[in-house]
């Protein structure tokens, strides 16, 4: 049998996939691809889970983006009561994202949203998908979340997390893996050199792969809409910058996303 394929981040939950939304579910199957079908608010939350309970390859994430965080009301108990949900792997996608807006009340109301998702994680034992966007030139998102979660690491040491889509620089890298989190890359990195230090200096131990569908789909699919299969191009790439076989990056991999989500 064809070794298993992990995607730990996507979005099939979304309206991008209204329309063949079983049948790409069924590509995954026939590829023996799983992945984490990630919530960005209390509907895709719920929809999420849906997903998972319905397909064995598919698992849920729930939790509010933070550049919603002013769009919808964050309720801590509706939101508890998803975290335990049996297919529920982790929390989020939540943290901070300073890209697009960067004033003061957006930045402490996505703090606050975020410090709730934490709360949640250390309740439901579940580990955070961190979503970290810093803004342009700099790494001032990432460095916030670190000082929140290193806050939160001390009095709770089974806190875990991973930073979803990462992009910052190596210092922030190895002060993730320094507190026990992980990183997981993208399409991005098959087509643009910007992550290849960061990918080729940390342990692969810290280190796993996801597709962000139906964003940025990999090369060769450029253009196309990302769909979780083509989490293999990312893999493939990982191992290249590694210089590892593919089986054994694949294997290192796999067993890393045991480690975090228990999948
Ligand atoms: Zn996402």
């Amino acid at each position: 049998m064809q070794t298993k394929y992990i995607d730990i981040h996507s979005h099939l939950n979304l309206k991008q996939f209204d329309s063949d939304r079983e049948e790409v579910i069924q590509k995954l199957k026939d590829e023996n691809v799983s992945t984490i079908t990630v919530g960005v608010d209390y509907e895709s939350s719920l929809k999420a889970i849906e997903l998972a309970d319905k397909h064995d390859n598919l698992f849920a994430c729930i939790g509010l983006h933070p550049s919603d965080v002013f769009v919808e009301e964050f309720n801590y108990e509706k939101m508890l009561d998803l975290a335990l949900q049996k297919k529920v792997v982790a929390i989020g996608e939540c943290g901070l994202d300073y890209f697009r807006e960067n004033n003061e009340s957006f930045k402490s109301k996505q703090k606050e949203i975020f410090v709730l998702h934490i709360k949640l994680a250390i309740e439901s034992k579940k580990p955070l998908m961190i979503h970290g966007r810093p803004s342009k030139g700099t790494m001032d998102a990432y460095v916030d979340i670190l000082d929140i979660l290193e806050s939160y690491k001390k009095d709770n040491s089974d806190l875990m997390a991973n930073f979803h889509f990462f992009s910052g620089d190596l210092n922030t890298a190895q002060r993730i893996i320094k507190l026990g989190f992980t990183l997981s890359f993208d399409g991005p990195i098959t087509f643009s050199n910007d992550y290849d230090e960061v990918i080729k200096m940390i342990p692969i131990e810290s280190i796993m792969a996801e597709t962000d569908s139906p964003l940025v789909a990999p090369a060769p699919y450029r253009g196309k809409r990302g769909e979780p299969q083509m989490v293999k191009e990312v893999v493939k790439k990982i191992a290249e910058i590694k210089g590892l076989n593919l089986e054994e990056t694949l294997n290192i991999i796999n067993h890393n996303v045991k480690r975090v989500f228990d999948i």
